[in-house]
């Protein structure tokens, strides 16, 4: 038996059998199966943190939020032209900057939880530093509890943050039905360091994403890992669903709204998996027919996995993107296509998927967003 067969930090799904000269299509299983529209919202640069390493470009000191009421008056934008295409069920996703510093953020979940059109289903996920107290994260909880789904990607900061605390935040946020993953980049001449780390948190029950480093263009992943550390890329540390199993070992209740019946995933067997299950939240099909499955697209850039020019994309048109400072709307982050709007000057929303015209799809948010080689039905 291999030894990797009883740990939970190896995929018991092999990714790297996956075909991906052969795929033809693929997309994010909620939006293949899902009447659902998804928004990734960059609410402003402002970030509380400033890290040696961080982009000039994706922080600043200055706080460049938008008010609350244009934010409120956007999302009924969005939803309103989503709905003409036939969409009613939403994902907002959030980051920044840091979007828990936006002082109407709070406001704007609740807002969005009690839409009065009747949304099929709606979810929420935020990139956060988890900076903010706890006091903050239990106001966090009370503002999304009406939604179908929460999850959180938490940046780890190594130089900012203290690994005892970043994890008791966590442990609270899943014993309240919020689905947490700490995301790490892999850099390689620090990768043994980075993977300690890892370690720590993968102990105490919490999903990591192990992203591995790309090339300035950012269209492959750099030199220098050796084949053991590509492995654990590959196929180390799957997605869980650790939120159920905290859920159970402290016998509590998952009091969120139940999804309707119509919203239930096919069910994907994994043979051998444990008590605590993957999560595969992608679906891949090759030039056969045949379905492949992956946890998530962040991985597809340690396959080198992101080039569909040419290939028919449901960004624009199942999902946009808003990006600060300037509150452009776009199809998705990578896409070279002209933006489709401005927060302040109005934006359209496709009317049907549009062929593909960037040579890399480099940020999960965008490589998520279903996609075919033929041509895709509206
Ligand atoms: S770059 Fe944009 S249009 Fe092209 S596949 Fe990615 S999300 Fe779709």
């Amino acid at each position: 038996m291999d030894p990797k067969d009883n740990d939970l930090k190896w995929s018991r799904y092999d990714f790297s059998k996956i075909p991906f000269d052969d795929i033809v299509s693929l997309g994010q299983r909620t939006l293949l199966y899902r009447d659902l529209f998804n928004v990734s919202w960059l609410l402003g640069r402002y970030c509380n943190y400033n890290c040696s390493y961080c982009w000039p470009y994706a922080r600043s000191d200055q706080k460049d939020h938008r008010p609350l009421e244009v934010l409120i008056s956007t999302m009924d934008k969005i939803k309103s032209q989503a709905r003409e295409n036939g969409f009613n069920s939403f994902h907002f996703s959030f980051s920044g900057g840091e979007p828990t510093v936006h002082p109407g953020f709070l406001d704007l979940l609740e807002y969005y939880s009690q839409d009065e059109m009747q949304p099929h289903y709606q979810s929420t996920h935020m990139t956060t530093n988890l900076s903010r107290h706890l006091d903050w994260f239990e106001k966090y909880v009370g503002a999304t509890k009406n939604l179908h789904r929460v999850s959180i990607t938490a940046s780890w900061h190594r130089e900012m943050a203290q690994k005892e605390a970043f994890r008791d935040k966590i442990l609270f946020l899943q014993e309240n039905d919020v689905h947490v993953t700490i995301n790490m980049v892999m850099v390689p001449g620090m990768f043994e360091d980075y993977y300690q780390e890892a370690l720590f948190f993968h102990e105490a029950g919490i999903n990591v994403t192990l992203k591995p480093q790309s090339d300035p263009s950012a269209s492959r992943v750099v030199d220098g890992y050796t084949d053991e550390q590509l492995d654990r890329l590959h196929n180390g540390m799957p997605q869980r669903n650790y939120t159920k199993f905290r859920l159970l070992e402290k016998k509590k209740k998952a009091s969120r709204p139940a999804p309707p019946e119509s919203f239930m995933l096919p069910q994907i067997e994994i043979e051998g998996d444990g008590d605590i299950q993957q999560n595969m939240q992608v679906e891949l099909v090759d030039s056969k027919g045949k379905i492949w499955y992956m946890d998530q697209a962040e991985r597809f850039n340690a396959f080198n996995f992101n080039q569909f020019i040419g290939w028919y994309c449901r960004a624009g048109f199942q999902g946009i993107v808003i990006r600060e400072p300037g509150g452009e709307v776009k199809r998705s982050y990578s896409c070279h296509d002209a933006p489709l709007g401005t927060i302040e000057e109005g934006f359209s929303i496709f009317d049907r998927p549009m062929p593909c015209v960037t040579p890399s799809c480099v940020s999960s948010v965008d490589s998520k967003i279903p996609k075919s080689i033929k041509p895709l039905e509206k």
